[in-house]
């Protein structure tokens, strides 16, 4: 069976063609998969029963079934644990801000970075996700919540970069206005710094907004927590986020998550303000979010200040990060991992 909900328009026209179709229900057959978000092929209801059966007969609709969802009392946000067509789990989190809804989606089951203040990663990696997964994860909130979401961050379970393919068609596919017509401006992909993929997104010339995870200003600090940066090294990362910024004249950001005794003293603030001396970029600094296995503790309230203090008295601009969702374990990883344990 072939997954139709992650052919572009252009290959179900194809299909279309294969079965003798009229050219009008490539168009159909579209704008229910991606503009109304249907799992069935039952909810066509301008196809005739017989065509529904024929297209049910040789494709599948991959789509994200809610197997939990939880609704922060403090603001608002949701967070869902989904289950896929073979079992697997994964989570995305909505958040309600000024300007719209957000959605942070997941793109991997699982992760294989390693990364070892993270819970996505514990739990083992096992497969990518497809384009229509991650765009089902908006389909299955926008239903469940009859809210539009405009902006969308990859930044849930796994590495969008080392899911390179699937990612993009994914973009192109919600920006297309015969979809969910969301603006690549307001789409932000999160990367632990897969320096080759980072090049290769700024030649895709797609306008997305890039954010790296660096959490450290040196070498030997960030190989202890990130094993990506024994492959690609922190100078190599800032370096091909300045190319990126130069080439697509988005503004690349840094999040900077604080561990206790780890990466927060004033040193690494110095030390991280030289090297990003001249760039024109953002730090959101994070207070470690506590992962019951991982045994980091976050920096105190003065600490992150201090450290926010010290990149802006030397020219760079830096926000602490407001933490949404506080009561319902609303960073990622958590609940797969929760769920796969039998807790
Ligand atoms: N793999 C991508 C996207 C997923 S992780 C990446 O590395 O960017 C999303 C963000 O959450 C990353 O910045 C990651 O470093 C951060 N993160 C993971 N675990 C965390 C924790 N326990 N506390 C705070 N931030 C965490």
């Amino acid at each position: 069976m072939t997954d139709i909900k992650s052919l572009s328009f252009d290959e179900l026209s194809e299909e279309v063609e294969k079965l003798n179709l009229q050219k009008f229900r490539a168009c159909q057959i579209y704008q229910w998969l991606h503009k109304e978000g249907v799992t069935s092929f039952d909810e066509m209801t301008n196809l005739s029963k017989s065509l529904r059966d024929t297209l049910s007969e040789r494709y599948f609709i991959p789509h994200c079934e809610t197997e939990d969802k939880y609704v922060s009392q403090l603001d608002d946000t949701v967070k869902y644990l989904f289950k896929l067509y073979d079992g697997e789990y994964i989570e995305s989190v909505i958040m309600k801000y000024k300007y719209g809804y957000t959605i942070c989606i997941s793109t991997q089951v699982g992760c294989k970075m390693g990364c070892k203040f993270c819970a996505s990663t514990l739990a083992g990696f096992k497969r990518n996700l497809l384009p229509a997964e991650m765009e089902s994860q908006l389909h299955a909130a926008q239903r469940d919540l009859c809210v539009r979401i405009s902006h969308i961050v990859l930044m849930g379970i796994g590495e969008p970069l080392d899911n390179y393919d699937n990612v993009i068609k994914f973009l192109k596919t919600v920006n297309d206005e015969k979809g969910l017509n969301i603006s690549l401006r307001d789409i932000t992909i999160s990367t632990c710094g897969i320096v080759p993929r980072i090049y290769n997104l700024m030649d895709e010339g797609l306008p997305v907004t890039l954010t790296i995870s660096l959490h450290a200003p040196n070498d030997e600090i960030r190989s202890k927590t990130m094993p990506i940066n024994d492959r690609y090294g922190v100078d190599s990362v800032i370096k091909a986020s300045r190319d990126y910024a130069e080439k697509t004249s988005r503004r690349v950001s840094f999040e900077y998550t604080l561990i206790k005794g780890v990466n927060d003293s004033a040193e690494c603030a110095k030390e991280l303000a030289q090297k990003l001396k001249g760039f024109i970029c953002h730090v959101n600094l994070i207070p470690v979010n506590d992962v019951k296995e991982r045994g980091n503790i976050k920096s105190s309230d003065k600490t992150i200040n201090n450290f926010k203090d010290t990149l802006k008295s030397l020219g760079i601009n830096a926000t602490i990060r407001r933490t949404l969702g506080k009561d319902i374990n609303a960073s990622c990883g958590q609940l797969r991992r929760r769920k796969n344990n039998g807790d």
